[in-house]
């Protein structure tokens, strides 16, 4: 079950003014959020208590939304507060990430969750981005896309095909024809390579380097920011890449780029496959992600560099708390 939020305003206290504002409200949250009759469990309503003229509730069963429970409660006064308010929450049973709606006057209460906002972190392997981007998307209950899940999807494919990077014509066919989806599951990303669930297979160290190939290609880095920019388009979602910042997203509302030095994202890597019961040599880590690093920084094509606009957090000396603390202190200052 979902909890989704929602607010609008009236302009006068009215039966008429809150039976249409009760209705567009529910309507536009409905259509959001892909909802039907059967989704809605049930349907709670507060009110400012300038609004004396009609229950939200009893305009809501009015509205055609009658086979959910249905509650109103007045709020008490508070001195400065939005005047002729009406809020709701609802509660439904669904998969989907919710939609919140807020409407005329209630647009400003939470911008935060009322408009959509695209957070880009980007940086190096073993920077923590992807950790981070987790935390901080959870915290702002927005989805976290995983880029790289995607390019590494896109080289398992072209691997499976028996391409090479030379086979760059080729590579293009499949990439235009590519069924690529991402879907949120218990909170966390999947990766569906025509139509079967690839996140875990993606995770070997053969694919971190075909991904880091492939993704030098021009076909394969337009059809995978194509598909990225339509889901942050649609969405409020934390982006965690290379070039979120730079190219996937210029004009992202917050912008950014986690370090650290080799050595210390190689032990992170280290440790965290250590953590999934394989030991893979130190050396043998720091030396792919020297080469990653290199091959990410140097192609032609959207290289892995920070965004002058992009707030650079060293991560070297920092533990997983304090830098989701820095970047959410950012983030509520702006909002
Ligand atoms: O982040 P991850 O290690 O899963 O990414 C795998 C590879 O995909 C990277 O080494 C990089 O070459 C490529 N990539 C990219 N742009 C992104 C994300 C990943 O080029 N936004």
């Amino acid at each position: 079950m979902k909890a989704i939020r929602g607010a609008t305003t009236v302009s006068e206290d009215s039966p008429e003014q809150i039976k249409q504002a009760v209705k567009e409200l529910l309507t536009e949250i409905a259509q959001k959020n892909g909802l039907s009759d059967e989704n809605l469990v049930f349907l709670l309503f507060s009110n400012t208590s300038d609004i004396k003229s009609y229950y939200p509730a009893k305009a809501a069963r009015e509205a055609g939304f009658y086979s959910c429970a249905l509650f109103s409660a007045a709020e008490p006064e508070i001195s400065g507060s939005l005047k002729m308010c009406i809020r709701v929450m609802a509660v439904v049973e669904t998969e989907s990430q919710p939609q919140h709606v807020y409407l005329n006057g209630a647009g400003d209460l939470r911008k935060d969750i009322s408009k959509i906002i695209n957070i880009a972190i980007d940086g190096p392997a073993g920077s923590g981005k992807s950790t981070i981007a987790k935390i901080i998307a959870k915290r702002l209950n927005m989805l976290c896309l995983d880029t790289g899940a995607m390019y590494r999807a896109a080289a398992m494919k072209c691997l499976s095909l028996g391409l090479t990077t030379k086979d760059e014509e080729a590579v293009a066919k499949v990439m235009e024809n590519i069924d690529l989806k991402v879907e949120l599951k218990d909170g966390a990303q999947r990766t569906l390579l025509d139509g079967s669930d690839v996140s875990d297979k993606i995770r070997t160290p053969q694919i971190s380097m075909a991904a880091s190939s492939f993704s030098t290609l021009g076909c394969v880095r337009q059809k995978i920011v194509e598909l990225q920019r339509g889901i942050a388009s649609g969405i409020s979602c934390v982006l965690e890449g290379r070039d979120i910042g730079t190219n996937v997203l210029p004009a992202a509302q917050f912008k950014f780029f986690l370090t650290a030095s080799p050595e210390v994202r190689a032990q992170r890597r280290f440790e965290e496959n250590r953590a999934k019961g394989f030991i893979e040599d130190y050396q043998k880590i720091l030396k792919d992600i020297t080469e990653r690093d290199e091959q990410d920084k140097n192609r032609r094509i959207a290289p892995l560099v920070k965004a002058a606009d992009a707030v650079e957090i060293d991560t070297s000396d920092l533990n997983i708390e304090q830098v989701t603390a820095i970047i959410e202190k950012r983030i509520q200052e702006k909002i």
